[in-house]
């Protein structure tokens, strides 16, 4: 009898320690970036992360049909780089935007939960652009191939490459043309700050065809959009202050505005008139508004404009992520 009882309490004993290291196991996140073992002084100098991505593609959302397509992160990545830069920009730049897009991937995969069943749409709104091989072609026209072939090997010379901080996978904001001066999170998202995110100068920004554009309204149409959002909206045009500008951010972006009897940030204005920006200024000709706009996009992040002039300078992919990231590392993921 007493030999039986501890014979039975061995097992329970068994069990129980087996139970405690499975459970966790079992509740492990699918991407185990937080606890990754960071291995030092790897061939190419460059430390890694143990990242099982073989064995678990990036389920990618197609917002048209609702259709959900598994495919591998290198080339999921191939599709998102040849829509979110231009093919003719340097080499070294797409290789950085390369590294932007995985990181972004990642971060969503470990972060976000903005869709059920999928990791990322390829929707450029809510997650990142995701173009098919065969609409790329058609909007390329010539030498398609040769174009795609300059993108994946950007993609695959840097296959596995992160930016991290503290060995997480950092947020990678991009945007299309700063205008000189990038901006930081809380001015446009509100929220709290990135340490790695802060306000960086570019020079040359102004050569690209995003760095300026302009908008014009009559007051009436001014009018009616301030209205369509703010249903006791006001102005008096005869006042000279009727449209003033209060207040810049950090980057000399709009932070608040006075239009009639509103105060509104630069981010809301950027969005009601549909400006490429929140750094801006207006005139008023006669009957008209117009809005002269400097850069494209939020302004948080790398600069994909500022990447190309970096890069044009000799700067490599490297050197360029950390122009736009502070105090970040360029960490390889390793397949197990
Ligand atoms: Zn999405």
């Amino acid at each position: 009898m007493k030999k039986f009882f501890y014979k039975n309490f061995l097992m329970y004993l068994i069990i129980t320690i087996l139970s405690l290291l499975l459970i966790p196991i079992c509740f492990t996140k699918k991407f185990k970036i937080e606890k990754a073992v960071i291995i030092e002084n790897t061939q190419n100098n460059m430390t890694e992360i143990n990242y099982d991505i073989e064995e678990k593609p990036i389920k990618l959302l197609h917002k048209s049909d609702n259709s959900i397509e598994e495919l591998g992160l290198e080339e999921y990545l191939i599709n998102v780089v040849s829509g979110e830069m231009p093919v003719d920009y340097e080499f070294e730049a797409l290789k950085a935007q390369a590294i932007v897009a995985r990181t972004y991937t990642l971060y969503q995969i470990e972060n976000s939960k903005k869709h059920e069943n999928a990791d990322i749409c390829d929707d450029s709104n809510c997650c990142q652009a995701w173009v098919s091989k065969e609409k790329r072609f058609e909007r390329w026209q010539e030498n398609q191939e040769e174009k795609w072939e300059k993108i994946k090997d950007a993609v695959y010379s840097c296959a596995g490459e992160i930016i991290t901080y503290e060995g997480k996978p950092i947020d990678a904001f991009f945007h299309s043309n700063s205008g000189g001066k990038t901006e930081i999170p809380i001015n446009v998202w509100g929220g709290s700050n990135f340490p790695y995110l802060q306000v960086v100068e570019t020079v040359g920004e102004d050569e690209y065809s995003q760095y300026y554009s302009e908008r014009e309204f009559t007051l009436q149409e001014v009018e009616k959009k301030m209205k369509d959002n703010y249903k006791d909206f006001s102005i008096n045009w005869n006042d000279n202050d009727a449209i003033s500008i209060l207040e810049y951010t950090e980057s000399s972006r709009i932070k608040t505005i006075k239009i009639g009897n509103k105060n509104i940030s630069g981010v809301e204005a950027r969005k009601i008139f549909e400006l490429k920006s929140s750094n801006f200024t207006f005139e008023k000709n006669g009957t008209n508004i117009k809005f002269k706009v400097i850069g494209y996009g939020h302004g948080v992040g790398l600069s994909q404009t500022g990447s190309n002039t970096l890069a044009k300078q000799g700067k490599n992919y490297e050197e360029i992520i950390n122009y736009y990231y502070k105090d970040v590392k360029i960490e390889k993921i390793k397949n197990n």
